[in-house]
């Protein structure tokens, strides 16, 4: 039995209706648990299964894969090994969890090799070398240009001509569950003068971010055609911004420490190929784009988003609800404009979508455009109001897809705010 589109599969692991982490998905991650050194897993259910023990014993001894490679800290050297055999891993595991496929299910190594995730600790899944963040949704662009330019003129003349994006810090993107401190930096009072303290309009950005998985070699470039075969998989990326920071510092050369202090992922990198069957076309590109833009097929995928705020001691609240299809840009074309000047990429990089806001007010993907850079409060379940994010709240991001009762998601980011130091 094949993962077709048409063909919903089940599992011998029990996996609840709301699960993200179905037979379909098997996404990887690298995780660590009292007993374990950090290593390869996959999520299934409420479940990881340990592809180091798997592979101990066996179960991939067809493919001759190198000795330890899931017994790393990283899924770089993994992933590193190509498209073909990271495909077949994954498709050898989904094998493995059929419901009716007895070796693994009847084997004397299953308590071995299936572990409870909630014991597991999840660290980062690869060694990131590089990070770029793209501005790649068209109703984000437009809503920052109604604010801080002309609302007549909202998107710069280069905007849809070009994916525009920065090169980000790679060194202080967090996994989930790891805290960040507000920064502090030179912002302008009131009076233009520039002062020094903690960030007063800290924000989250919802985005989603993929992971390369094979290097190019520089003076070398992607077509939007060969894109997907660089590409392999995709986390949730909350790419925190200091807003105060940022309005004083980016004139003329864009994003720096009102970007660099943090940005947080979700652990599990759910595979392109498990993300294959939520393809939906991509938005009209008008006016027309160059050539080494255009795209013979879709690259945009129907993902549900959505960013919560829980205050310290109150429960969370969703106040934002977003879709990946929503931009403008497609990862084909963010990753050929990447490379179209030679620029090598190598496995393991991230490129980050940019905030993926759609049009109606709740689908904004920042607190900068859900209260209108703080003029608007946003009233939260608990009667609490938020302009911008305060010391104590958690920000939690969540995305999935559905379809035709398939269920392929990535868990969540979650992320404490600690007071400056
Ligand atoms: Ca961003």
């Amino acid at each position: 039995m094949s993962d077709s589109p048409t063909n919903t599969l089940s599992s011998w692991v029990e996996v609840t209706k709301n699960s993200d982490f179905t037979i379909h998905n098997l996404p990887f991650g690298i995780f660590q648990n009292k007993k374990l050194s950090p290593r390869i897993g996959i999520a299934i259910g409420d479940k990881i299964v340990d592809l180091s023990i798997l592979d101990q014993e066996g179960f991939f001894a067809d493919m001759f894969l190198p000795g330890g490679v899931f017994l790393s800290g990283s899924l770089n050297d993994m992933i590193g090994l190509g498209k073909v055999i990271t495909k077949k891993i994954r498709e050898r595991v989904q094998d493995l969890l059929l419901v009716d496929n007895e070796k693994l299910r009847d084997h004397s190594a299953r308590g071995k090799v299936m572990l409870h995730r909630k014991e597991a600790t999840m660290l980062m899944p690869v060694k990131i070398g590089d990070y770029t963040d793209f501005y790649s949704s068209k109703e984000h662009a437009t809503n920052v240009g109604k604010m801080f330019r002309d609302p007549e003129n909202a998107l710069l003349p280069n905007w849809k001509h070009l994916p525009v994006g920065y090169h980000g810090r790679a060194s202080s993107i967090i996994p989930s569950g790891v805290p960040i401190t507000r920064p502090k930096g030179q912002t302008k009072d009131p009076d233009g003068a520039p002062v020094f303290g903690p960030s007063k309009k800290l924000d989250f950005e919802l985005e989603l971010a993929f992971i390369t998985g094979k290097s190019t070699k520089l003076g070398d470039s992607v077509s939007t055609a060969d894109a997907e075969d660089y590409i392999f998989g995709f986390v949730l990326f909350n790419d925190w911004s200091a807003r105060d920071i940022q309005a004083w510092e980016y004139v003329p050369l864009g994003p720096f420490l009102g970007k660099s202090f943090g940005s947080s992922i979700s652990p599990w990198v759910v595979t392109l190929e498990a993300l294959e069957r939520f393809k939906v076309e991509s938005p009209v590109q008008e006016p027309e784009v160059l050539d080494y833009l255009k795209c013979e097929k879709s690259h945009s995928f129907d993902i549900n988003l959505e960013a919560h705020i829980q205050p310290e001691n109150e429960k969370s609240s969703k106040v934002c609800t977003s879709n990946f299809k929503n931009m403008y840009w497609n990862v084909a074309q963010q990753l050929a404009h990447h490379t179209v000047n030679g620029c090598n990429i190598n496995v393991g990089d991230m490129m980050a979508s940019g905030t993926i806001s759609g049009q109606e007010p709740d689908s904004f993907g920042s607190m900068l455009e859900l209260s209108w850079n703080g003029e608007n409060a946003v009233k939260l379940e608990s009667g609490t109001e938020r302009r911008f994010i305060e010391d104590g709240d958690t920000v939690i991001m969540k995305g999935f897809a559905e379809k035709n009762g398939i269920r392929v998601g990535f868990g969540e980011v979650k992320t404490t705010v600690l007071s400056a130091k």
